[in-house]
């Protein structure tokens, strides 16, 4: 006899993954008559963060998108250059905008039900999944966990950096920025060892988002990102703004392997599953392309796919190489992503980044950077330890 189950799908985490899946399933009619449960202990009726990323195609959530640039600035102390984007937009989208888009699809979806709760545990059973949480034990055919992974162990075979960063949403008093150009990477600060850099959204003349980003193992005490963003704001001749409001975050960047499924018939979702990309932190378009590929299997199979995310071998080890550098030579960072900008257009390292190049286009982007560092961390690679600072 088949077992019954009370969900078909039961989805851990409400936040940009869970949200994200269930925004794809209710948008599949072949699923429509599958039974979800979302559980998620926060209400989502923050404006907690901000999503940035670059595309060249219509998204599902363009009606959200809260602004877009068609320009885009480098800097660093030896090249500083506007490009115009030819085929791709950077844009942004509130955190907010998308809790309540996608809770408005959902609401519209009556199989999919939203309850607040934290999952305590997740078990494979031989057909199912059984989920003990705060709102009680539900069973599911499958489970999607995107709730934040927990490294119990950090063997020192793998790279832990963080891209860390404190932003601010700031009103100047008089006209500044570009609302045409983000500021995609400004090194041209101290780098103290690591990788340290600007980033500027502006919305407007005089209103734009601030970021002081660093990719390294550490988050710094809070007064270091503020002086640096005071300091940039200084330099750009504003000393009188009003902070609208603030955007503090820590991104794993790392090589420890992270899981896609856990036994039979659960998934992981988001970060969880390594959609962070290592050597940047981006995740957002990467969560949604996961979602996409999880509902066409679903869809098509009733089971979600073999190969859960698609990853290619490469790009991974591109990510290790750049993370073992930042790790051994963080100051490296900057002169690599200057010789980047310097012998490519930003559509092809955004091509690159996407993971969507070919090997001859993978082969031209190597060969814009100065090999040395990277042929140092092949051979930590292949040891298998990573390499390790040395001070001159
Ligand atoms: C401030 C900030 C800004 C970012 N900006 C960008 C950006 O511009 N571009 C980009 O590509 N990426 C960005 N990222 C990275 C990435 O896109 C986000 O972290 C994204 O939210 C990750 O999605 P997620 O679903 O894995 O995690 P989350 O969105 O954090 O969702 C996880 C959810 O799980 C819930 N949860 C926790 N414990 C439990 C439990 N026990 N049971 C059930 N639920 C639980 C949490 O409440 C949360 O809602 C940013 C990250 C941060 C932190």
């Amino acid at each position: 006899m088949a077992a019954t189950f009370e969900y078909d799908y039961l989805i851990a985490g409400g936040g940009a993954a869970g949200l994200s899946l269930a925004y794809y399933i209710s948008q599949e009619p072949r699923l429509a008559d599958k039974r979800v449960l979302v559980i998620e202990p926060e209400a989502k009726n923050q404006n907690d963060r901000t999503w940035s990323f670059w595309t060249d195609a219509p998204t599902p959530f363009d009606s959200i998108v809260a602004h877009e640039w068609e320009q885009l600035a480098f800097r660093s102390p030896q090249f500083e250059q506007v490009f115009k984007l030819a085929r791709h937009r950077y844009k942004m989208i509130r955190g907010l905008d998308f809790y309540n888009f996608v809770g408005q699809a959902l609401t519209a979806a009556p199989q999919i039900v939203r309850v607040q709760g934290t999952v305590e545990t997740l078990e494979n059973t031989s057909t199912g999944i059984v989920a003990q949480t705060s709102a009680g034990t539900f069973t599911a055919r499958y489970a999607f966990d995107s709730r934040p992974p927990h490294f119990q162990k950090r063997p020192d075979k793998y790279r832990y950096l963080l891209q860390h960063f404190v932003g601010w949403e700031v009103e100047a008093a008089q006209d500044v920025f570009n609302p045409k150009t983000v500021e995609f990477m400004d090194f041209r600060g101290e780098q103290q060892h690591e990788a340290r850099f600007m980033y500027v959204l502006p919305f407007s003349k005089r209103r734009a988002l601030v970021e002081y980003t660093l990719f390294s193992a550490e988050v710094l005490p809070k007064a270091e990102y503020e002086k640096a963003m005071r300091d940039y704001l200084r330099e750009l001749g504003v000393t009188d703004f009003r902070i609208e409001a603030e955007e503090v975050g820590a991104i794993p960047m790392t090589d420890h392997p992270l899981p896609t499924t856990v036994g039979r018939h659960i998934v992981n979702l988001g970060t969880r599953a390594g959609r962070a990309k290592p050597s940047t932190g981006y995740a957002f378009k990467r969560i949604h392309a996961h979602s996409a590929h999880l509902v066409r299997a679903l869809a098509a199979t009733g089971q979600p796919p073999a190969d859960p995310t698609g990853d290619q071998w490469q790009f991974s080890f591109f990510d290790t190489l750049l993370l073992d550098i930042m790790q051994r030579q963080g100051e490296q960072t900057r002169h690599i992503f200057t010789e980047l900008f310097t012998y490519n257009t930003p559509e092809r390292l955004f091509d690159f980044l996407d993971e969507r190049t070919s090997n001859w286009e993978n082969l031209q982007v190597l060969n814009s950077v100065t090999p040395g560092p990277f042929l140092r961390s092949i051979a930590h690679v292949l040891r298998g330890r990573p390499g390790r600072r040395v001070e001159k």
